[in-house]
C-alpha cells in the first residue's frame, strides 16, 4: 500500500485551510479584496508555523481567475498550473542553498520580463536570512523599486538576521507558534479522514510534542500511524514510538529528588535506559514536567494550561505541596543546562546521572539558590531533632570525636570486633552500606570523606563542612549509621566523625578511602 506523508497530502489550499494564523491570513484576505497587494512580505516564525504555504496560496490568489473570500479556487487553468509547478509565475529559491550573488542577479534579471499569463510574478525565497551580504545587496535595489507585476515574499525563521535595509522595505508578518488545541484538532480531523482510530490523549500528547509546529505534528503522527498501520493509535503506543515516557515516572524521579533520594533517582535512570528511552528527550519533558508543577502551585485555575488529565492535575498539586518553587526554579535551571548540553554528548547517561545528583546534592554546587537548599535541607535536619539530643554533640569541639566506644544507648547487637580486612571490605561497600539510610541523612554522609585511621584500625567520616560533621557527631545520627555498619558487615566496626580543615582535606592527611579502593590502588595503610 503507498503511503503518502500527512504533511505533504494536508498542506492547506487556501487561506480557509491555513490553521492558527487568522492574524495574518485575515489581513492578506482583505488585501486581495481591497485589491492593495504589496510588493514585499516578510514573513517570520518558527519552524511548520505555515510560512511557506500561506506564501503559496498567496502566489495563487494574486492570479487566480476566480478567487473567493478563501483565496485560490484551486480550479481555474492558473490555479492548475501553480499547482502543477508549471507556470512560469511562481519562482521558489531555497536560500539556503543558493545563497550567492549569482543567485540572487538570476532573479533581478528575470524580474524585468512581464508574466506571460496571469497577473503576478511571485518571488518565494525560503530561508533568506541564509543570503550572503552580497546577495542581500543585490536584491535590495529591486527590492526598492519593483515592477508593478512582482511580487516578493521572503520567509525566515531567523529574523535577527535580516539587514535593516531589507527590513524596512517589507510589510512584516509574524507567524505564531500554533496552539496545542489548533493542532490537536486538525490532528483528529486529519486522522479521521484518514481512517486512523486515535485515543485523544494520544492526539494531544503529539500536538504537545509537535511545540507549535503544524508539520513536526503531522510528521509525528504519520511516523505513529506507520508504526502501528491498521491499529488503534494509543497513548502507550505513542511514547513508544516517540521513545517517551509517562508522567508517572517524572514524579517518582521528582519525589526521590525531593526526598534527596540519589539511589532512587539514578534507579529511574536506569529504567528509563532500559526502556530504551532517548535521554534528551526524558530530559525535556521532564523540565516540562515540572513547569506545570510551578504552573499548578502559583495558579488556582490552571487546568487550561496544562496537557494533563484532572487525575494528574490533582497528583501534581500534591506533589507541589512537597517542594518550594526555589527548589522547582533550581532543578529547572540544572535540567535547562543538561539539556543543551547533552545533544553532542557522547556519554548522555552519565552527564544525566551527574546532574541528577546535583540536584539531590545542593552541596555540590556554591550558586545561591543551591545554597538556600542546603539551609532548607539542615532546618529540616533540625527540626527533626537532629541537634538537640542529651549529650550535645553540636558542642563537641571540632578535630575531636565523641566516645563511640562508650554508646549511652546499648548497641542493639554485639559484634565482634573486625579487623583490618573488614574496614576494608566496609569501604569497598560504603555506597551499599549507606544506601539504606533515610535520605538526608544519606545525603550527608556522600557529602563527607571515608577515609582511615593512621593504624588502619579504624574508618574516619571527615568534612570541613562544620554542619556536616555536626549532624554526623550527633549521637542519633552516629548510631544510626554506626549500625548500618555493623549490621552490614557482622562485627564492630570503629569509626570517628571528624571535622578536618579545607587545607587537610586537599592535602589528602585523610585519603579517600573509598575511591582508593575502588580504583583498585593499593592503600598502604590497610596492609596487614
Ligand atoms: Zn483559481
Amino acid at each position: 500500500m503507498s503511503y503518502t506523508a500527512l504533511y505533504r497530502k494536508f498542506r492547506p489550499n487556501n487561506f480557509g485551510e491555513v490553521k492558527g494564523q487568522d492574524h495574518i491570513v485575515t489581513t492578506l484576505k482583505n488585501q486581495l479584496k481591497l485589491g492593495r497587494i504589496g510588493h514585499a512580505y516578510l514573513f517570520t516564525g518558527t519552524r511548520g508555523t505555515g510560512k511557506t504555504s500561506v506564501a503559496k496560496i498567496m502566489a495563487r490568489a494574486v492570479n487566480c481567475e476566480n478567487p473567493d473570500e478563501n483565496g485560490p479556487c484551486g480550479e481555474c487553468p492558473m490555479c492548475k498550473s501553480i499547482l502543477s509547478q508549471s507556470s512560469m509565475n511562481v519562482i521558489e529559491m531555497d536560500a539556503a542553498s543558493n545563497n550567492g550573488v549569482d543567485n540572487v542577479r538570476e532573479i533581478v534579471d528575470s524580474v524585468q520580463y512581464s508574466p506571460a499569463e496571469g497577473r503576478y510574478k511571485v518571488y518565494i525565497i525560503d530561508e533568506v536570512h541564509m543570503l550572503s551580504t552580497g546577495a542581500f545587496n543585490a536584491l535590495l535595489k529591486t527590492l526598492e523599486e519593483p515592477p508593478a507585476y512582482v511580487i516578493f515574499i521572503l520567509a525566515t525563521t531567523e529574523v535577527n538576521k535580516i539587514p535593516i535595509t531589507i527590513l524596512s522595505r517589507c510589510q512584516r508578518y509574524d507567524f505564531h507558534r500554533i496552539s496545542i488545541d489548533t493542532i490537536a484538532s486538525q490532528l483528529k480531523d486529519l486522522s479521521s479522514k484518514e481512517g486512523v482510530e486515535a485515543e485523544d490523549k494520544a492526539i494531544r500528547y503529539i500536538a504537545k510534542t509537535a511545540d507549535g509546529s503544524m508539520r513536526d505534528a503531522l510528521s509525528l503522527l504519520d511516523q505513529c500511524t506507520a508504526f502501528y498501520l491498521g491499529e488503534e493509535l494509543t497513548y502507550d503506543k505513542v511514547l513508544d514510538v516517540l521513545g517517551a515516557v509517562d508522567t508517572e515516572v517524572f514524579r517518582r524521579i521528582l519525589d526521590a529528588v525531593i526526598a534527596k533520594d540519589v539511589r532512587g533517582a539514578l534507579s529511574v535512570i536506569e529504567e528509563v535506559c532500559v526502556l530504551g528511552r532517548e535521554l534528551g528527550w526524558f530530559i525535556n519533558e521532564w523540565i516540562w514536567y515540572m513547569r506545570n508543577l510551578l504552573i499548578v502551585s502559583r495558579i488556582s485555575d490552571c487546568e487550561d494550561m496544562i496537557e494533563m488529565s484532572a487525575d494528574n492535575i490533582r497528583m501534581l498539586k500534591e506533589q507541589s505541596e512537597k517542594v518550594t518553587d526555589d527548589e522547582l526554579v533550581r532543578y529547572i535551571r540544572i535540567l535547562s543546562e543538561l539539556s543543551s548540553k547533552i545533544r553532542y554528548a557522547a556519554q548522555k547517561r552519565i552527564l544525566v546521572e551527574v546532574e541528577v545528583i546535583k540536584m539531590c546534592r545542593p552541596q555540590m554546587e556554591n550558586d545561591y539558590e543551591s545554597l538556600l537548599d542546603r539551609i532548607r535541607q539542615l532546618e529540616a535536619l533540625a527540626e527533626q531533632g537532629a541537634y538537640n539530643n542529651p549529650g550535645n554533640a553540636g558542642e563537641t569541639p571540632a578535630g575531636q570525636t565523641p566516645t563511640p566506644e562508650q554508646p549511652v544507648k546499648p548497641a542493639r547487637k554485639i559484634y565482634p570486633s573486625a579487623l583490618k580486612e573488614d574496614v576494608k571490605m566496609v569501604a569497598s561497600k560504603w555506597q551499599e552500606i549507606i544506601g539504606g539510610m533515610d535520605p538526608a541523612l544519606y545525603g550527608i554522609v556522600r557529602g563527607m570523606t571515608l577515609s582511615v585511621s593512621g593504624d588502619g584500625g579504624s574508618l574516619v567520616l571527615a568534612s570541613p563542612d562544620e554542619s556536616f560533621t555536626g549532624i554526623m557527631q550527633n549521637e542519633k545520627n552516629y548510631n544510626v549509621l554506626k549500625e548500618a555498619i555493623n549490621d552490614y558487615i557482622g562485627k564492630e566496626v570503629q569509626i570517628n566523625v571528624i571535622h578536618i580543615s579545607e587545607q587537610e582535606e586537599k592535602s589528602g592527611v585523610y585519603p579517600n578511602l573509598e575511591r582508593l579502593i575502588n580504583s583498585g590502588i593499593k592503600v598502604d595503610v590497610l596492609k596487614s
